[in-house]
């Protein structure tokens, strides 16, 4: 089936003449109708206007106009990015039936692109999870296993490229929220360097860590995706006015030959699943044979990260989600004072976790307790950024499990918000520093047959070794299991 293709494939396809971007549309809406009562990967499928956007790349191929590489390919997007015209809730209550005026500049470079944009999928209500089940709406399904899980936040943009919905997504990464559901998903998924991708349009959650990013099905998708995305943008004043890595490149010269690679001693061992590290320590031999030299590193603050994170975090989403006061976005409840009415609106919009998240924020900002608490966070990402820079001089890349565990069941930890945040020990520190990493998939756990991570971490801007380490490992990993791994998903939509 054509929606079981990559992007690059559909690419191809399409510049042959094989397919046009309409038929390419319709078989991915006629997908998401067939499968999506079950997966819930969307909040929302624009069917006309993806097909309006369909008609117009096939109309300029038609007049010989010279088209970006994924002109005509169709894409999910996660719900926390404005798209202009279309609803954009963030999984929240607070923000339903609200249309944005204008598009998020990452909308702007995937229209420009010919990018067709399907719709917005599920999420972590602002995107504060690891399961999706925060998300006020309903939970998203792991197409792996539908009583589990697809990860979180972007669970619902990694379920799509699992269920083959779509073949390329749009994540955020404010502590995992990218690599963790391709973890859990067998997707692939990228947190680029802080800076690399625009925050313009973006709904902030914790400003000085959130990162857009690309998801897909294998590296290469991803590779031409971040091209498309990334690069210097004047509206985002975090924006890294260097031209962006040549990570497509990267993808395509893959090779470890001679590369150090640094297994991180302290992202392993105890809390992580046996067949997790199994598969994880394979994926080291297979490096290894390809020729790369696997050294062990320490990053002894790395223990602190999920503590300095759920500080810094939920301070700046105190100050961020402030704005959502009754009085210019969303949903607006009740009568009386301008207090009476943000009391009310609050109350109504805001789930749990993001409440828990706003008394967590205010609390450790307010005065007397800013020093004790967000001081000292802030002096911890320092030295995780230190640990970083160390280890860097010791390797070219970091590796280490992307998730501590496989997909868990639906409902398993929604009522232990601690043990929800230690879903993401591996991929925080990554955000703490504003690096980059990737998550491939490395295999199936011989505990549960589900997918698990493998993740690789590279300096700012060093994106493009994430890219070739990451193509070269899958490879190896394609050969070693005889097939891509998601093609080893139950077929979902068969009956
Ligand atoms: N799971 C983490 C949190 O709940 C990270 C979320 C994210 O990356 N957006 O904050």
């Amino acid at each position: 089936m054509i929606y079981e293709k990559n992007a690059t494939e559909m690419a191809t396809a399409l510049e042959k003449g094989e397919i046009s971007a309409v038929e390419l549309t319709r078989a991915h809406l006629d997908r998401i109708a067939a499968v999506d009562g079950e997966v819930k990967a969307f909040l929302y499928v624009d069917n006309e206007g993806a097909l309006a956007q369909a008609r117009d790349v096939d109309q300029r191929r038609k007049s010989g106009e010279k088209l970006s590489p994924l002109a005509g390919v169709p894409l999910a997007l996660k719900d926390v990015m404005v798209q202009q015209g279309v609803p954009t809730t963030c999984g929240s209550k607070m923000l339903e039936g609200w249309r944005p005026p204008y598009d998020s500049t990452v909308v702007s470079r995937l229209k420009a692109a010919g990018v067709i944009i399907l719709g917005k999928t599920n999420m972590d209500e602002f995107a504060m999870g690891s399961s999706t089940e925060n998300s006020a709406y309903f939970p998203t399904h792991n197409p792996w296993d539908l009583t589990r899980i697809p990860g979180g936040s972007g669970g619902g943009s990694s379920a799509s490229l699992a269920a083959f919905e779509a073949p390329l997504a749009i994540g955020t990464d404010t502590g995992g929220s990218i690599r963790q559901p391709a973890a859990v998903t067998g997707t692939v998924g990228v947190k680029p360097t802080y800076g690399g991708v625009s925050r313009y349009g973006l709904v902030a959650f914790s400003s000085s860590l959130d990162q857009a990013g690309p998801c897909a099905r294998n590296v290469l998708d991803a590779a031409y995706l971040h091209e498309v995305i990334g690069g210097y943008d004047p509206m985002d004043s975090t924006s890294i006015s260097a031209p962006i890595p040549p990570v497509v490149a990267a993808a395509k010269n893959a090779s470890v030959k001679g590369m150090k690679i640094g297994v991180i001693k302290e992202l392993q061992g105890d809390g992580y699943q046996a067949g997790v590290l199994k598969r994880f320590n394979e994926s080291l031999e297979e490096l290894a044979k390809l020729g790369a030299e696997i050294v062990e590193v320490s990053c002894p603050n790395f223990e602190y990260a999920l503590a300095a994170y759920y500080l810094i975090a939920p301070s700046e989403c105190s100050s961020n989600l402030a704005r959502f006061d009754a009085m210019r976005y969303g949903i607006r409840v009740g009568e009386g004072s301008a207090e009476e009415v943000m009391n009310a609106t609050r109350e109504v919009g805001f789930g749990k976790e993001v409440k828990r998240r706003i008394i967590l924020g205010t609390y450790a900002l307010s005065s007397g307790y800013y020093d004790a608490y967000y001081g000292s966070a802030q002096k911890v990402r320092t030295l995780i950024s230190r640990d970083f820079e160390n280890a860097f001089t010791k390797a070219d890349v970091l590796v280490s499990p992307t998730a501590p565990t496989t997909a868990f069941k639906i409902g398993e930890k929604s009522n232990d918000p601690i043990a929800m945040y230690l879903n993401d020990i591996a991929t925080i520190p990554t955000n703490l520093a504003g690096v980059c990493g990737i998550s491939i998939p490395s295999g199936l756990a011989e505990e549960d047959g589900l997918p698990a991570g493998f993740q690789i971490m590279a300096g700012a801007m060093k994106d493009d070794r994430l890219y070739q380490v990451g193509a070269a490992l899958e490879v190896a990993l394609n050969s070693k299991w005889g097939a891509p791994i998601l093609s080893k998903a139950p077929k979902l939509g068969a009956k």
